[in-house]
């Protein structure tokens, strides 16, 4: 048995749901050296490995009979500054929402929309993260991942990742890629987006004129604690399902039975619906079947109120999905990373 390897690890502090799920081998990557070593190990024994970072976007419903392989690696430093453009780098185990708050204290804007998500910074590109109108590509110059096949490093620029809505190429493929570092260009000048949500209504009711990336954070990190339960107090892993994405003539549809329906117009013609709606619509906000439930405030959060299991959790989520299907013809497709 490796030294560094822990044999049957409860994975529970290691996923925001609190899944009581085991690993069969735990390990922890602090550099690129120790990634590599445990991934070829692995190889070499015929384990599987996965890689998770904070364990917020994952439904753990098995033991994993696996290497879990917790990415812990720091840093953050700056790359190049022209006085205005400033490109930045993290390393994969920066836990993402102080990394937004560095790059903030360090007089940088961009990543300001982007407070307050959980995870790591190895695994926002993974989904390509998104709040309140800004993604990450909208900020990515690069990234450095491991080529899990050969163990070589490999360089991503923007085109490379094929970011999407809540996609990426290392969604597409998991177990692909091991993201090492990414890297950020950030601006000395504010660009700001206020207008999704309720942000600009936030930011007049403070009395800010004229925001900051500061205030704009703050304003942000206020309505998601009043919007989104804790994980470190209610287990939930944020938005269950992504928002669907659906011909014009499915949301008009729907519009003429629903006047109210939350629908947003996209760029190519298809009509985005809010999910967390159709759930609300469909009467499962507040519902709860023994400990898996939905939020009793944002529909689209499935919640784990103690002890319920990941298969508890994912049954919950087929229900809502059949039943979105049934009343609306929308099909709901679940955004966390299902185990
Ligand atoms: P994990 O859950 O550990 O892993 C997710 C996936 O990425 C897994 O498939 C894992 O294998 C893979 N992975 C992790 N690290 C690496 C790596 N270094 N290399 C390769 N693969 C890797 N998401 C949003 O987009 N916007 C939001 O506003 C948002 N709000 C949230 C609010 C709450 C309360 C919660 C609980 C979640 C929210 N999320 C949001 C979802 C989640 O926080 C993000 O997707 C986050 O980027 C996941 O990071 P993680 O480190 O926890 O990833
Ligand atoms: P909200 O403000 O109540 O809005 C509901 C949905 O409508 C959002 O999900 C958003 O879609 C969409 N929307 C709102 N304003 C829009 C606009 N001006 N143009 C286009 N679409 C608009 O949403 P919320 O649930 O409180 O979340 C706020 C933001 O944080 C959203 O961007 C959301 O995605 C993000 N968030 C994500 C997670 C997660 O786990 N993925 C969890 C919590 C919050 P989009 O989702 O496409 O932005």
């Amino acid at each position: 048995m490796t030294q560094h390897w822990q044999e049957q690890v409860s994975l529970k502090p290691y996923n925001t749901f609190g899944i009581d799920v085991r690993a069969r081998y735990f390990t922890q990557a602090h550099d690129d050296e120790q990634a590599r070593q445990s991934l070829a190990e692995a190889a070499q024994r015929g384990l599987d490995v996965m890689v998770i970072g904070g364990g917020s976007n994952l439904l753990l419903t098995r033991d994993v009979d696996a290497l879990v392989l917790h990415m812990a690696s720091r840093g953050l430093r700056v790359l190049s500054d022209d006085g205005q453009r400033v490109v930045v780098e993290a390393e994969a185990g920066e836990p993402w929402h102080p990394f937004v708050q560095w790059s903030i204290e360090q007089g940088l804007c961009g990543l300001e929309n982007l407070s307050l998500i959980p995870g790591t910074v190895g695994a926002a590109p993974m989904q390509n993260v998104g709040a309140y109108g800004v993604e990450v590509k909208d900020v990515f110059v690069g990234l450095t991942a491991l080529n899990r096949d050969t163990g070589e490093l490999q360089d991503f620029s923007l085109d490379d990742c094929a970011f999407g809505y809540r996609d990426s190429v290392f969604k597409r493929h998991p177990g692909r890629w091991l993201i090492l570092r990414v890297r950020f260009a950030l601006s000395r000048t504010l660009l700001a987006h206020l207008d999704y949500g309720p942000v600009r209504q936030r930011l007049a009711e403070q009395g800010v004129v004229q925001p900051s990336a500061r205030a704009i954070s703050d304003a942000i990190c206020s309505i998601r604690r009043e919007k989104l339960p804790d994980p470190a107090e209610l287990g939930n892993a944020g938005s269950f399902f992504k928002n669907p994405v659906v011909p014009a003539v499915l949301a008009q549809r729907i519009r003429d039975n629903h006047p109210c329906v939350v629908a947003y117009p996209q760029a190519d013609g298809q009509v985005k619906l809010a999910a967390g709606w159709l759930i609300e619509q469909a009467g499962w906000k507040g519902y709860r079947e023994g400990d898996a439930g939905v939020h009793r405030l944002q529909s689209l959060v499935l919640v784990n109120y103690g002890q319920a299991t990941g298969e508890q959790l994912h049954a919950l989520a087929r229900k809502i999905q059949a039943d979105v299907l049934e009343r609306f013809g929308v099909a709901l497709e679940m955004e966390p990373n299902l185990y």
